[in-house]
């Protein structure tokens, strides 16, 4: 099931979606199961929004592919290396990504996206998978500039905008042979087989429960395959992940 937060005539609203049309829903799907209001929306008159808006946080891991932490200059951690960006750093399908003043150089990290679903605290990797509510595909933007002159990346990965969401959430995503590719300006530049991550999902959501207690909506994002790049004013990021369809969202400075 891919579902869809959307706005439409003014409302914002979730549905399923079901081929070119939506299926609209009574409530948030995570916390008021699948009751459909009856009506249907064309897909082409909606605007999507970002598929949740994490109510506490984006826990994020870095360095989860080898080719990756190799370009970064190091080794794939023994351990998932943790940290967060704010929910406010959450934008939709093609909202802008804004450059901002501070950076010289603001890079695309492709990667998949895990939505939590229900509470989660010290679980192990099969009760990771039971609290998963779906998947989604982010870009962790990042200043890369600010990254490497911080020493912590609070600042590099938290600006606004820098978290893009969606376009939905896919409740039945298959891994097996799904594939990562980021286009920039129809570019490819990152292009990864998912089974490629050092650490599985399952495992970074129980690493992440055994530091917080990870809350529904709360999303975890898994690390980003090589070719992590520029992006600059006037392009257009895009990522696609087999099966969830692409992520699409211009650049603009602000
Ligand atoms: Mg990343």
């Amino acid at each position: 099931m891919k579902i869809a937060r959307f706005s439409h005539e003014g409302a914002i609203a979730f549905g399923i979606i079901d081929e070119d049309s939506l299926v609209v829903l009574k409530g948030d799907p995570m916390f008021a199961g699948y009751e459909p209001t009856g009506e249907r929306v064309p897909l082409e008159e909606v605007k999507l929004l970002a598929p949740v808006i994490p109510r506490s946080k984006v826990a994020a891991v870095g360095k989860n592919y080898r080719e990756h932490a190799s370009e970064m200059g190091g080794e794939a951690p023994a351990e998932p290396l943790l940290f967060l960006k704010p929910n406010t750093a959450v934008i939709g399908p093609g909202d802008a990504i804004v450059l901002p003043p501070q950076s010289d150089r603001v890079e695309h990290e492709g990667e998949l996206a895990v939505i939590i679903g229900s509470i989660a605290k010290n679980v192990d990797a099969a009760g990771a998978l039971d609290a998963i509510f779906g998947y989604s595909i982010a870009n962790d933007v990042t200043a890369r500039d600010l990254q490497k002159r911080d020493g912590q990346w609070a600042r590099a990965k938290g600006f606004d905008t820098f978290c893009p969401l969606g376009p939905v959430i896919d409740t039945e995503f298959e891994f097996e042979g799904a594939t990562l590719e980021t286009r920039v300006n129809g570019e490819v530049r990152q292009s990864g087989s998912l089974s490629d991550m050092v650490h599985s999902v399952a495992d970074i959501v129980a690493y992440a429960s055994s530091v917080w207690t990870l809350l529904p909506g709360d999303v975890v994002l898994t690390g980003t395959p090589a070719g992590v790049g520029p992006i600059v004013d006037g392009d257009t990021v895009e990522v696609e992940i087999t099966g969830l369809g692409v992520l699409s969202n211009p650049v603009r400075r602000a």
